[in-house]
């Protein structure tokens, strides 16, 4: 019997096998030219990616989280005003962040399993300076995405710049950076981007990084401050040495196959493929009579399911019987819920026949925990989905 589980959690993900190789290989020194050659052509694949062509792209070792207090330190000045849409943990979390230095923060709570009303961020915007709007992309807890095409431009109208927390979803979640004018996108390696976990990346839009010049207050944070890294970038990107705090040589490497191999896949390609997956797993999971997280089907994010357990299921065994048909999910994250649903992550290299295993485990821990359902019902709607897409 296989000893590995296929890892269906929302980060990490699996991993491509050419990526853990290229994690593998033979460490070099930061500054070799081989590997002032991979950094380099990291950060342009970068902005291919993102889809931001006059985007200034950060690579620095660390986790999303870390990501996310690097964008806080470099915009935020004490007595700033952000405001922040919260779809879950991750909203919170942001606030959180913005609080600690120093900025007042105004919160727009979005019902559970809700997105956030374009309406009520318009009000919010009319009524107060905001130095920027953070908005989470796909939050994590709740399995929500936020439909972020028209933020760009409604917070410009105000003045405000947009941050947005694109963790679980930059290279899986459909996003135009440039075209849809976001100052700041922020993510971490270990999810749609298919590197294990380890690199903070963001990218800086000319408007943010013009937010960033014209502060008053100093940087207080040594590690985040741009102004230690905006050279290193900028040295790589030319091909030259240089040295701020030594990179994740090994996770680096990782980070530019990857990124090949995503560009290789092409991002339309790979939008279409993310949605083709979320489409699968949704028809099955009505199919089975479940319910999900997200309150409307527009607002289920593409990277991954936040799907209830039905009335009657015990959350622990049902996990449990999911692990020995040699597949692993994620428990809840929401504090609100946290026991009454699981998680499934299909980013990165997910393909159709890993939905179907993981409805076949699915419908059988269903089956074991004593949930009455059509045996099958789950696989056949999701195969009709994929059936379809291939004509
Ligand atoms: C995972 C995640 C984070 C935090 O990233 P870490 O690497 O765990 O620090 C932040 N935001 C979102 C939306 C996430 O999914």
């Amino acid at each position: 019997m296989k000893r590995r589980k296929l890892l269906m959690i929302p980060g990490p993900i699996e991993f491509e096998p050419s990526v853990l190789r290229a994690l593998g290989a033979q460490t070099t020194s930061h500054v070799a030219a081989d590997f002032i050659e991979i950094f380099g052509s990291s950060l342009e694949m970068m902005r291919k990616v993102f889809l931001s062509e006059s985007g200034q792209p950060f690579i620095i070792s660390g986790s999303g989280t870390l990501a996310m207090e690097i964008a806080v330190a470099n915009l935020v000045e004490p007595g700033d005003r952000v405001l922040t849409l919260v779809t879950g943990y991750f909203g919170d979390r942001f606030a959180e962040i913005i609080m600690r230095y120093g900025a007042e923060v105004d919160k727009i709570i979005a019902p559970l399993g809700g997105s956030v009303e374009m309406d009520a961020i318009e009000q919010k915007l009319k009524s107060q300076r905001y130095k920027f709007v953070t908005v989470t992309h796909v939050d994590t807890s709740t399995g929500v995405v936020v439909d972020v095409k028209q933020l760009g431009q409604l917070a410009h109208k105000y003045g405000a710049m947009i941050v947005l927390d694109g963790v679980c979803s930059v290279a899986g979640e459909e996003l135009y950076q440039e075209d849809w004018d976001i100052d700041l996108v922020l993510t971490a390696s270990q999810k749609a981007l298919g590197v294990p976990p380890g690199l903070a990346l963001l990218m800086v839009a000319p408007r943010a990084i013009d937010g960033w010049r014209s502060r008053k207050t100093y940087i207080s944070n040594y590690y985040a401050d741009f102004t230690n890294w905006l050279p290193v970038m900028n040295s790589y990107e030319a091909r030259k040495p240089s040295y701020f705090a030594t990179p994740p040589v090994n996770l680096v490497n990782a980070l530019n196959e990857s990124l090949r191999l995503i560009l290789k896949e092409g991002m339309e390609v790979r939008f279409i493929r993310h949605r083709l997956l979320r489409d699968g797993l949704q028809a099955a999971i009505e199919a089975l009579g479940l319910k999900q997280v997200p309150i409307k089907r527009e607002v289920a994010a593409t990277t991954l399911s936040a799907i209830y357990y039905p009335d009657g299921v015990d959350g622990s065994k049902f996990l449990n019987k999911i692990n020995s048909e040699g597949i692993i999910f994620a428990g809840g994250l929401h504090p609100e819920i946290r026991n009454r649903y699981f998680r499934i992550g299909h980013m990165g290299p997910t393909v159709p026949g890993e939905i179907i295993q993981a409805i076949s485990a699915i419908e059988i821990a269903l089956n074991k925990c004593g949930y009455k359902f059509e045996v099958g019902a789950g696989l056949t709607a999701a195969e009709r989905i994929f059936l379809n897409s291939r004509n």
